[in-house]
């Protein structure tokens, strides 16, 4: 069966063609539509230049969706009540949900007679206890516009819980699991049994870990203090919070890993942002294995936690025992959402 993965972000299409079979998966294409908005005119552009790449012989098409609320615990066949309920959660996701729309939309339109899959980052997070998604603030913000903690990466989460039971051939439902996505955004998820308990991401994909430019955790009369301090509104707060914390804003020189690799011996600021990034994921590993008795494994992975050895083991020393093993694990959520799609439309 040919499937064509579709993952929209907001500038960019990311797509792969693979031939899945009950007993095989092989790559056939990969690729990236991008600078949507100024080489490529729009999302609706972007997809037709995918199609007809891609061919005419599709066979089913999955797409990665952002947020799916509190609705969607696994990935499902796309109709028009799919679709109404990715409009209803632009609201929370109003940089990531428009675009998957467009591009589903439109892939719909010009491929009307085959399967079309939605793979939710929130799925994966269905599950877990309401103790773990509740935010301390008064029930009825939950009741009026379901603030609680709906977290992200799932996919990518799921598929090295699974790689990983491969590896220590051991089934999904004995192992306790501490996955790391390690990227630009980073998150980190305890995964017992095969189900995701808690993630480091909550509302919105800004708390938890340090990142990039991202801050993750921190006290929220922040917030006020520094608008009241600098005159500035709460999207000026925001934004700042987003685009110009994490790694960025303590060394005042980067968001690339790579950078400040090289520079941490020589510059006192990227030196502390990696101490507070490595400290802020040894104090989650240490919470997740406390609240799940232990840990077999954790697994590290995204651009930062593939490549950076040296890294992973200041992380887990100290924190791991002897008994838990670590993993590497390339993430590959396009092949994720492949095999869901592959396992829907077989059905049908
Ligand atoms: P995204 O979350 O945007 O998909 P990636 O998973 O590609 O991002 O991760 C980007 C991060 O990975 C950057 O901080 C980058 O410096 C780091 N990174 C990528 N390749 C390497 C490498 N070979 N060595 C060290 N860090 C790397």
């Amino acid at each position: 069966m040919l499937i064509l993965v579709l993952n929209s972000g907001s500038s960019s299409i990311k797509y792969k063609f693979f031939d899945m079979r009950e007993d095989s998966e092989k790559l056939l294409d990969k690729g990236l539509a991008e600078r949507i908005g100024d080489k490529i005119p729009s999302h609706k552009e972007a997809v037709n230049f995918i199609l007809n790449k891609a061919g005419s012989k599709i066979d089913a098409v999955g797409h990665r969706v952002v947020h799916g609320g509190d609705r969607f615990s696994k990935s499902v066949l796309i109709d028009d009540n799919v679709i109404k309920a990715i409009e209803d959660f632009i609201e929370l996701a109003p940089l990531h949900n428009p675009p998957s729309l467009v591009t589903i939309n439109e892939s719909r339109k010009i491929l009307s007679g085959i399967p079309h899959v939605a793979v939710f980052d929130t799925a994966f997070y269905y599950d877990m206890p309401e103790y773990a998604y509740f935010y301390a603030i008064p029930y009825k913000f939950y009741e009026k516009y379901k603030i609680r903690k709906y977290g992200f990466h799932g996919t990518s989460h799921r598929y090295v819980s699974e790689q990983a039971t491969r590896l220590l051939n051991r089934p999904l439902n004995e192992l306790r699991l501490i996955t790391c996505h390690l990227g630009n955004g980073c998150s980190i998820t305890a995964v017992k049994n095969g189900r995701a308990i808690d993630t480091s991401m909550g509302f919105t994909p800004l708390e938890g870990l340090v990142m990039g430019t991202r801050s993750g955790d921190l006290d929220p009369a922040i917030i006020p203090y520094i608008m009241e301090k600098e005159s500035i509104n709460v999207n000026a707060v925001v934004d700042m919070l987003n685009k110009k914390s994490g790694l960025l804003g303590v060394s005042g020189l980067t968001n690339d890993m790579r950078e400040l690799m090289q520079e941490r011996s020589k510059n006192k600021r990227v030196k502390l942002a990696l101490d507070i990034f490595i400290y802020r994921i040894k104090k989650y590993i240490g919470a997740y294995a406390g609240v799940m008795s232990g840990c077999d494994a954790i697994i590290f992975t995204g651009g930062i936690g593939e490549n950076n050895p040296g890294l992973i083991d200041e992380i887990c020393k100290g924190v791991i025992s002897k008994d838990t093993k670590t993993l590497v694990i390339p993430t590959d959520e396009e092949l994720m959402i492949a095999r869901d799609t592959y396992r829907i439309a077989v059905q049908m």
